[in-house]
């Protein structure tokens, strides 16, 4: 789950960024409203923290240009102004949810949850490829009826590669999958992460396709086998 964080004060973005990235979120940040529709242009984010006090453009003018360029990711806009007014505008103009600064963590992870399940569509939580059924909700792996427990990048990278088996991934599209903008990544993380999987879930189930990146080999399923 991939969450887009505009906050432009440092101090609290850093907590946020921290918490939710414990939490197993990939978490890419802003500081300036008029950063915010070209970045959910550039890549799908699951869900958006929106302070309204940014730099470039408004909060609110941002989530409003956002909505007019149908981009429909929920919304939380997270603020110090607290009055009833300013609650209503905020929703009124696009927003899901309002929270007013400063709050618990707690409730921040529980409205995002709750804006996640809501927009989650059924048909595409579970992903079914050969004998791996792929639970998105609760990142989980089950094979051959056992349950597996993975890290949450193996399990990202997991994700992304099954749900186009037999597609070739370019190695920078895995990297931007797995990680947000500022992360350090190791320039072998990949290959990391593709070894364990190979170790746990069998050596042919990643093929890798030399100078381009990797793909699912899944022999059992129609048209993955290469
Ligand atoms: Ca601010």
């Amino acid at each position: 789950m991939r969450i887009l964080l505009v906050e432009d004060d440092a101090l609290l973005a850093d907590g946020l960024r921290r918490a939710l990235r414990h939490d197993g979120y990939t978490v890419d940040h802003l500081e300036r409203g008029d950063l915010v529709l070209p970045a959910l242009r550039d890549r799908h984010f699951d869900a958006v923290l929106l302070d309204l006090g940014l730099p470039g453009l408004d909060g609110l003018a941002a989530l409003r240009q956002a909505r007019r360029h149908q981009q429909d990711v929920p919304v939380i806009i997270i603020s110090a102004r607290d009055q009833l007014d300013d609650r209503i505008v905020g929703l009124d103009s696009g927003a899901d949810d309002y929270l007013i600064k400063p709050f618990p963590m707690e409730e921040l992870r529980a409205r995002l949850r709750a804006c996640l399940r809501r927009q989650s569509e059924p048909v595409r939580r579970v992903l079914t490829v050969g004998d791996m059924i792929l639970d998105l909700d609760c990142m989980a792996l089950t094979r051959d009826g056992e349950q597996l427990t993975l890290p949450r990048r193996e399990m990202a990278l997991l994700v992304e590669l099954a749900g186009h088996p037999g597609r070739v991934f370019t190695r920078a599209y895995l990297e931007q999958a797995l990680y947000g903008w500022s992360d350090e990544v190791e320039s072998n993380a990949l290959e990391v992460h593709v070894h364990h999987l190979r170790r746990k879930l069998g050596s042919d189930v990643i093929r890798t396709v030399r100078g381009v990146g990797y793909c699912l080999v899944v022999p059992d399923s129609q048209g993955a086998t290469p």
